[in-house]
């Protein structure tokens, strides 16, 4: 049994390998009570899930979406990327669902940029494979990852990041649009909680500084890959900067990525309760 709140996870509207529904009852199953529902730019699992947890009561849906970065060398390595989160945003105003159509466009673009690259290596991919395990949803890296699976290049997903798509990876394309600044305006803008996801793996805290002058209020502490010392350090950061210090699986269901389990880490419902509050701050 995990924790009452997850505020990380993904559906088939993105790279997770659940679709809505499915999400929600695994998610009750393992005894979640807040669930918040963070596609890669789409929101478009949101109704679906709103409607399947009304079955699970109490289990309420938290509205909220993740926009990927791409962020050039830092002090501390080569390229990277960040993560930014945003919660309980106006969702369904135009000019939001525009932006993202936008953004999914991008990444769209970025299939066939990086099928270039593999080509390259000698590695060749066909786009349309890609597209046809996205279907109507928002591609990304793990959805190439599959067909290179498919077609006998690597094990595993994770092999093919590892190999070839990570940061700063022979066959990575790095994204055109939006700085991580951008990203938190933008949530902002659309009347939501900008949260700063799993920074142990972006590992750019230096850029939190900026990312709270554009707006950041939060901090993704309790994650699967974060050390003991590391959420101890987010949790200070929080503490110090007025942020919340928020959490989740970043479950892609079960065969995706990492085998964890929606509601852990095991996060209080304490951490929602801030959420809500920073959320009506934000529209206030
Ligand atoms: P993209 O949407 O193209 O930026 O791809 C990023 C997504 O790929 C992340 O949200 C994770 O779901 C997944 N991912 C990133 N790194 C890895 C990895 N090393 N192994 C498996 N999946 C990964
Ligand atoms: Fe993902
Ligand atoms: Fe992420
Ligand atoms: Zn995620």
């Amino acid at each position: 049994m995990g924790g009452a709140v997850d505020l990380h996870s993904h559906t088939t509207a993105s790279d997770g390998a659940l679709g809505p529904r499915e999400l929600v009852r695994k998610a009750a199953q393992h005894g979640v009570r807040v669930l918040a529902i963070t596609d890669h730019d789409s929101t478009d699992g949101l109704r679906e899930a709103i409607d399947e947890a009304a079955n699970h009561p109490p289990l309420e849906i938290v509205p909220g979406l993740e926009i990927n970065c791409d962020v050039p060398a830092g002090p501390r390595g080569g390229p990277t990327e960040v993560h930014v989160l945003g919660y309980c945003v106006d969702w369904e105003a135009d000019w939001f669902q525009q932006f993202l159509r936008e953004q999914r466009e991008e990444r769209r673009a970025r299939v066939y940029r990086i099928a270039e690259r593999l080509a390259e290596l000698g590695l060749p991919i066909e786009p349309d494979d890609v597209f046809a395990l996205v279907r109507e949803g928002s591609a990304g890296r793990p959805h190439i990852a599959q067909v290179m699976v498919t077609r006998g290049y690597v094990k595993s997903v994770r092999e093919a990041f590892d190999k070839y798509l990570q940061a700063g990876g022979p066959a990575n394309v790095p994204r055109k649009r939006l700085t991580p600044v951008e990203a938190v305006a933008i949530i902002r803008r659309a009347r939501g909680v900008p949260v700063l996801a799993h920074p142990g793996l972006a590992g750019r805290d230096d850029m939190i500084p900026e990312l709270v002058q554009a707006g950041l209020l939060g901090i993704e502490t309790y994650y699967p890959e974060h050390s003991a010392s590391q959420t101890a350090a987010y949790r200070a950061m929080c503490a110090t900067l007025g942020l919340v210090a928020t959490g989740g699986s970043d479950y892609h269901g079960p065969a995706i990525g990492k085998a964890n389990a929606p509601g852990t880490p095991p996060i209080p419902m304490r951490v929602w309760h801030e959420l809500r509050a920073k959320a009506a701050d934000a529209r206030a």
